[in-house]
């Protein structure tokens, strides 16, 4: 018999499999509010000048393709330190920061986790609740038990930060927890400096693990602003990990650009440490693919070339904004009764409007607009064309 017979079939990735529903809707008003992708507002992943501009001058160097180093090249990893923790950090000038370039956030995560089981084996990492689908099973995979602590509260749509900070008070010594730095994904909700603080706090009296997991880094306020919880994190004197994405911040999804940053308490333990992330990385993956690491370090590396990001960045951040005020007018102008004003308090890409299993099954079903199942939609995904069809969609579930 097959050494295959008796495989069962996993079960389907929730968002994907929406998508493929959207796919296959013929309906031409169809909108998927499901994804977790930046379009911009004629609906396409754009291609930033910044990366075309360095990507065009890379095809005419034709540069050899060997392998890069197994963490990756320092102009890249050198450039994320500089976004992450601030160019005049103390941590980077003390050699306390570790980086190496990943497969993405989610590569930076996996390497994070797997380096993490060899450090504290018997450690239970705690995650938001809810947070991004991919968290829990990643983690699982690397060894550990997951658990949540409380984080988002349904009656504000925003954070319940009393329970969040009751739970993190009652971990075990050595417990791992993930935050989301900011952006929240899936809510929308993050927190104010002044809770961060509080985090901050909770995590030295107990003796956390701090792992920050920053995939949105500009998409909120910019890319200072947006680094808070780093910098508040690198000015306690605690040793804690960052993952990072250029996923959406240089719209390179498919390139996989991401980072582990790994904060030690010197430049001696640096060195310890690295040594022992680049095995966890050469039983892996070896090396990190070169593309598009290079091009993200060639953009932010010109003074010319990161302006011209920095725009671009900001033009996204923009629209975001633009998409959440108008849903809120337009849902008014449907005459919808109900005070949906928290979409404009919610930051990132991402929002739980609170909408029903029911509402979301009546949207694709009606409408052919595509949210998924828990209430969350993409803000990046509406657009000056569909906006006013997505409220008036709304408007006939919600009355
Ligand atoms: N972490 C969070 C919170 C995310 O939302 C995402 C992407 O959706 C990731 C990590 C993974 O990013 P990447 O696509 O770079 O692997």
């Amino acid at each position: 018999a097959s050494i295959f017979a008796a495989v069962e079939m996993a079960p389907r990735d929730p968002i994907l499999g929406l998508n493929e529903a959207f796919n296959a809707d013929g309906r031409t008003e169809k909108v998927n509010l499901g994804v977790g992708v930046y379009y911009d507002d004629n609906g396409k992943i754009p291609l930033l000048a910044a990366v075309k501009t360095a990507e065009k001058a890379r095809l005419e160097a034709m540069p050899p393709r060997g392998y890069q180093p197994i963490e990756g090249p320092a102009a890249y990893n050198t450039a994320v330190q500089n976004l992450l923790f601030g160019k005049d950090s103390a941590l980077i000038a003390n050699g306390q920061v570790v980086t190496v370039q990943a497969l993405g956030g989610t590569g930076a995560l996996k390497v994070g986790a797997d380096y993490l089981k060899r450090l504290v084996p018997g450690a239970t990492v705690y995650i938001s609740d809810p947070s991004w689908e991919n968290h829990r099973a990643l983690f699982e995979s690397a060894g550990f038990p997951v658990e949540n602590y409380p984080y988002y509260e349904p009656s504000t749509r925003g954070v319940n930060f009393a329970s969040m900070k009751a739970k993190l008070e009652q971990l075990a010594p050595g417990s791992v927890v993930v935050l989301h730095a900011c952006c929240h994904n899936p809510t929308g909700a993050d927190l104010s400096e002044a809770q961060w603080g509080e985090v901050v706090g909770a995590c030295r009296e107990r003796g956390l693990v701090p792992f920050l997991d920053m995939a949105y880094q500009g998409f909120a306020d910019g890319i200072e602003p947006d680094a808070v919880a780093v910098r508040l994190f690198s000015a306690s004197g605690l040793q804690f990990f960052v993952s990072s994405s250029f996923s959406k911040s240089f719209s390179l999804y498919g390139e996989r650009v991401g980072a582990l940053s790994i904060v030690t308490a010197s430049k001696d333990e640096s060195a310890r440490v690295l040594s022992q992330v680049k095995r966890v990385i050469r039983t892996n993956y070896s090396n990190p693919p070169i593309h598009g690491g290079a091009v993200v370090a060639a953009v932010l590396n010109s003074a010319e070339l990161r302006q011209m990001w920095e725009d671009e960045l900001a033009g996204m951040r923009d629209r975001i904004r633009a998409m959440r005020t108008g849903l809120v007018e337009n849902l008014k102008a449907a005459g919808v009764a109900q005070d949906f004003s928290f979409v404009i308090q919610q930051r990132g890409m991402f929002s739980y409007t609170g909408l029903s299993v029911a509402q979301v099954d009546q949207l694709r079903n009606d409408f052919g607009i595509y949210a998924v199942s828990t209430g969350r939609i993409c803000l990046a995904a509406l657009n000056s064309r569909n906006i006013g069809y997505v409220a008036k969609a709304i408007a006939a579930v919600v009355k």
